[in-house]
């Protein structure tokens, strides 16, 4: 396993949490985490894969080039007041976020427009907690405890389908409008934040568990950029 930190620069936690018990990390934006902002020139989660020039940019390809075949894990936090949760954009990354004990929310590649670091490297993203809390802190080093036992845990599991253009008052993970919203809270989001829907999990008084079919795609793909 390999840990990813500080992809953003005002998420300073998961970077002292893995110091703190000495896990070897890349820390992906020093110079955005040095002056606590979010990045420098331009969002780093969306510069994985990118051509052109600028510090994000020709960072995102130093720390591709310098991560091993091992899947990742990479920390971020929020602002959004939320529940710790997981995230994964390729189905067969599931397996792996279930180990972390989160909320898995799995969110197909044109959501994130592709550009984001598991988008082009096997891993999992964690919102790990609020940015600069103790909770963060803490979750921080108990999803790596959970990652390095690795069993997987009953966890609910979502699918991102479309995104949320109403305005409305959302709280993550709890169902509204027959769609369960899953958001980050970050300004770097234009749009109020996503809709899923539970795929594996406890809905009402019945456990759902969709069998994924590879290549079905239910409901209208989202065209949003987180
Ligand atoms: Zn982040």
């Amino acid at each position: 396993m390999q840990y990813i930190t500080g992809i953003h620069g005002n998420e300073r936690v998961p970077v002292v949490a893995l110091a703190s018990i000495g896990v070897p990390q890349i820390v992906a934006n020093e110079r955005a985490l040095a002056i606590n902002q979010r990045f420098i020139d331009t969002d780093m989660n969306r510069s994985f894969g990118r051509d052109g020039h600028c510090y994000e940019i020709d960072r995102a390809r130093e720390v591709l080039e310098s991560l091993t075949d091992e899947p990742l894990i990479d920390f971020h936090t929020m602002s959004a007041d939320s529940e710790p949760f997981s995230i994964v954009v390729d189905k067969k990354m599931i397996p792996l976020a279930k180990t972390l004990g989160l909320p898995v929310v799995y969110m197909k590649r044109n959501i994130k427009k592709g550009y984001s670091l598991i988008n082009h490297h096997d891993g999992v993203s964690v919102e790990a907690g609020i940015h600069d809390t103790q909770e963060a802190y803490d979750m921080t080093k108990l999803i790596h405890r959970r990652a390095e036992f690795g069993a997987e845990i009953d966890v609910d599991v979502y699918e991102v389908y479309d995104k949320i253009i109403e305005p409305g008052v959302y709280k993550n993970f709890v169902e509204q409008d027959g769609f369960y919203p899953v958001l980050a809270g970050e300004r770097a989001y234009d749009f109020f934040g996503l809709k899923a829907k539970k795929v594996y999990g406890v809905v009402g008084n019945t456990k759902v568990s969709k069998t994924f079919v590879p290549g079905s795609s239910p409901g209208r793909p989202a065209k949003g950029v987180i």
